[in-house]
């Protein structure tokens, strides 16, 4: 069997990036080796965020923004989009100097932002949350999506458009003539293609380094729980200076948090093996029914735990690789890559088919981390 392009991973990346090329006309096949989804795509808790960016992704992020406002459309499924906000809350007046500094550098990077003075202008937003707040920084273009029916859109998409999409096929590694790409072998059988896009999550050391290609990332897990559905009562998303917590409210109702990670030392990483500590659980759930004291009643109906592929600078490595010609690559989104998705796929396609892409990916060098000694944290905010 042969493609032009093949591409390994069937989550937010791989999928937005098998739509971009079916839609273009490129024959294209995604392999997946689990379902869609059912990695850090699945785990998400999908915030679709600009505010409190790194400024590097800045602009990724607010070209993702304007394709997530259409996306419904552009997919043809309802992906369960919200655009209603970000508040990332000051509990005390220590946090008011971070959280001040994410509204300045979101207006000077001309993203409209405002700060929210006291409890009352913060409950006038979000009328559930506690009374012990200091203030929030309020971004109203940021926003949340379904993460599971995104994937499936953006698969389906590129399916009508002609790419295939199969899932439950590993692949076991790629193969080159020294030089360039010449396909990949799976569980199955070999495929021949001249390019291709490892789109592997925290896999994709496993497909690199045979290739010498070594992205240094480190794993991490991060609690994941669901409520039963609730009446509607919280719009934005939430996030605290520490990263330690972010939660929003799903379009069906159910809240979904998540908090602060522990390094991730095994080395299967199936949806069954995943989870969180108890610890992690109970810090999740003590801050959310701290902020949103209605949920202390409520019933956790799902837990799990999400890995996230954290770079040393905590930005991803996108690129065309320089060593094999024909292979591209996008990993280690360090907890910050759904949002992303849309246009890491336009990136990915472009890499592909014509080696160069309209978006300023020069960041996201693979040989940058070469030069980075400090090690970022994870900070989920949804
Ligand atoms: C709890 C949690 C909260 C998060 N919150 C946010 C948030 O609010 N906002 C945000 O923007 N981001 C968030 N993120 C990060 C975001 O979810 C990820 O960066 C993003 O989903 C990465 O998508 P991906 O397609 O690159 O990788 P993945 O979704 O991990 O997809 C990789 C896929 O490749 C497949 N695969 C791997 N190896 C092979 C192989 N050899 N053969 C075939 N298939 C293979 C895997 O099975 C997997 O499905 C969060 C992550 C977690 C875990």
């Amino acid at each position: 069997m042969s493609s032009s392009v093949i591409v390994i991973g069937g989550g937010i990346s791989g999928t937005a990036a098998a739509w971009e090329l079916a839609r273009h006309g490129v024959s294209v096949t995604l392999l997946e080796r689990g379902d869609l989804a059912s990695m850090a795509s699945g785990w998400t808790l999908a915030g679709v965020r600009q505010s409190g960016r790194h400024p590097a992704e800045l602009p990724l992020a607010k070209a993702a923004i304007r394709r997530w406002e259409t996306l419904d459309n552009e997919l043809n499924q309802d992906i369960e989009y919200r655009q209603h906000g970000n508040l990332r809350l000051a509990l005390t007046p220590n946090d008011v100097p971070a959280i001040q500094q994410v509204v300045a550098d979101a207006n000077a990077a001309g993203i409209a932002a405002t700060w929210l003075d006291g409890a009352d202008a913060v409950h006038e937003v979000a009328p559930a949350l506690t009374s012990n707040l200091v203030g929030a920084s309020f971004c109203p273009t940021d926003g949340h999506a379904n993460p599971q029916l995104t994937v499936l859109a953006f698969a389906e998409a590129a399916r009508r458009a002609g790419a295939e999409i199969r899932t439950g096929v590993e692949v076991l590694g790629i193969e080159t003539d020294g030089r360039r790409v010449t396909g990949v072998k799976t569980t199955m059988e070999t495929i021949f293609a001249e390019r291709v896009i490892v789109a592997a999550g925290v896999y994709a050391p496993r497909l690199l380094d045979p290739l010498g290609i070594h992205i240094p990332f480190t794993i991490v897990v991060v609690p994941g729980i669901q409520t039963q559905p609730l009446e509607p009562m919280l719009d934005q998303v939430l996030g605290i200076p520490s990263g330690g917590f972010a939660g929003r409210q799903q379009a069906d109702g159910r809240f979904r948090i998540t908090g602060s990670s522990t390094p991730w030392t095994a080395t299967d990483h199936n949806a069954d093996n995943v989870m969180p500590t108890l610890g992690q659980v109970g810090n999740v759930v003590a801050w959310s029914t701290r902020l949103i004291p209605a949920l202390a009643q409520i019933r956790a109906t799902r837990i799990w735990g999400g890995l996230i592929d954290k770079t040393p600078d905590a930005l991803p490595v996108i690129e065309a690789t320089p060593e094999v010609e024909g292979l591209v690559v996008a990993a280690g989104f360090s907890g910050h890559g759904f949002c992303l998705g849309p246009v890491t796929g336009e990136i990915l396609a472009d890499l592909a088919t014509e080696g160069v892409t309209r978006h300023p990916i020069g960041p996201f060098a693979r040989a940058r981390l070469d030069e980075v000694t400090e090690a970022e944290a994870v900070t989920l905010h949804g």
